[in-house]
């Protein structure tokens, strides 16, 4: 055990996959795993969600994509989010199915496929009312027109359609049902004009999980293979079936006495009722804990949860032992799955007033990922 560990339970994952499956049995599955596997590690995540029976990965960076390619893994790939300047040539030469919301896309994945002599892979992609990516409405039928000249020319084949909801955690919103006939109409659109793309794709992991009727050919569930919740409106990790796969160890630096009135941390927003015990966990805000977290951040340490003493520093945190006994090295969790007693990334997101993913894809590059569970 080292200072700071990220133990990431790769049989959970598969167990995770395989519930998100069984909630999606009519269509296929990409596993997400974009910004390192949702900070859990990029390559063990995605083999072990190959491993769990997705057929598919998903990730937002071209340079993203062409790791996982680099790490020999030759499932379809599905990278969405690039700029001009981006790997796109590299993402052709690659087999990596790349999505276009604008024709600049399409000149740009053209231009490798020619230069490559390959035929791209290419899904379009329609803003159906999230306001992000996607092409407009307004701006679809030409996206499609341009699209279907360049198939004309055998450089490209549209082989998908597809969007992204703005409330799946909240399958009654009327934008669900609202966003689903707008991508039908494109879908419409787009077939009318002589497209065939099958594999149209709507579901993130909530929408998986709730809402069937958008299914289609292929879901593309995140957040759920790392077992968390997408949102608290979906329920629990546990009430959903879904069990967390990361959990954050440190182990303390320091642990010492200290009479009552100590102040604890910069500017003492702690300070000691009585005569107690400190202990000095080395992991802060540079590792990607929450400076949200001064004062409420929860841990398993010495027997219980407790709570952060004071101001989460860059380095370092305290918590206060009361009479508890404790010394360095002795281990501190500070969320896993939950079933010893210890809190969740979900307890954590609650306090500091986010979400799990973000308590999990900040974890930084100092902290060890350490895999259990591999088969
Ligand atoms: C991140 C992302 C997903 C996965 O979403 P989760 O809520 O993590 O399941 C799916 N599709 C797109 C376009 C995304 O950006």
């Amino acid at each position: 055990m080292s200072r700071a560990e990220a133990v990431v339970d790769l049989a959970a994952l598969r167990a995770n996959v395989e519930r998100l499956r069984d909630a999606s049995p009519s269509a296929e599955m990409m596993a997400v795993v974009k910004a390192d596997g949702y900070g859990h590690g990029l390559v063990p995540c995605a083999r072990a969600a190959l491993d769990g029976g997705a057929t598919w990965l998903g990730i937002a960076l071209l340079d993203e994509a062409l790791l996982l390619r680099a790490a020999g893994i030759e499932s379809r790939i599905l990278a969405w989010l690039g700029t001009p300047d981006d790997a796109w040539s590299e993402c052709v030469a690659a087999d990596i199915d790349l999505s276009a919301n604008a024709e600049w896309a399409l000149a740009l994945i053209a231009a490798a496929a020619r230069g490559h002599g390959r035929v791209a892979r290419v899904h379009l992609k329609i803003d159906t009312g999230l306001g992000r990516s996607g092409s407009s409405v307004a701006d679809w039928p030409a996206l499609v027109d341009a699209a279907l000249l360049l198939q004309s020319e055998g450089v490209l084949d549209v082989v998908g359609i597809w969007s992204h909801l703005a409330y799946a955690d909240e399958p009654n919103h009327p934008t669900v049902k609202k966003q689903a006939e707008v991508f039908e109409e494109a879908l419409s659109y787009a077939v009318s004009r002589g497209l065939t793309p099958d594999h149209r794709h709507l579901a993130n992991t909530a929408a998986t999980l709730n809402s069937p009727q958008v299914h289609y050919d292929l879901v593309r569930p995140g957040i759920g293979v790392y077992g968390l919740s997408p949102g608290l409106g979906t329920g629990r990790a546990e009430q959903l079936g879904l069990t967390p796969i990361m959990t954050l160890h440190g182990q303390f630096a320091l642990v010492k006495r200290v009479p009552a009135g100590h102040g604890v941390s910069y500017g003492h927003e702690y300070v000691t009722e009585r005569e107690t015990t400190l202990g000095l966990v080395p992991l802060g805000y540079a590792d990607g804990i929450p400076r949200r977290a001064t004062n409420v951040g929860p841990v398993f340490a010495a027997g219980r949860r407790r709570i952060i003493a004071g101001r989460v520093c860059m380095d370092q945190f305290v918590i206060e032992l009361g009479d508890d006994h404790a010394e360095a090295g002795d281990d501190v969790v500070l969320f896993g799955s939950g079933v010893q007693g210890e809190p969740t990334a979900e307890d954590w997101a609650r306090v500091c007033d986010t979400i799990g993913y973000e308590i999990v894809t900040r974890i930084g590059p100092r902290v060890r990922r350490v895999y259990v569970g591999e088969r």
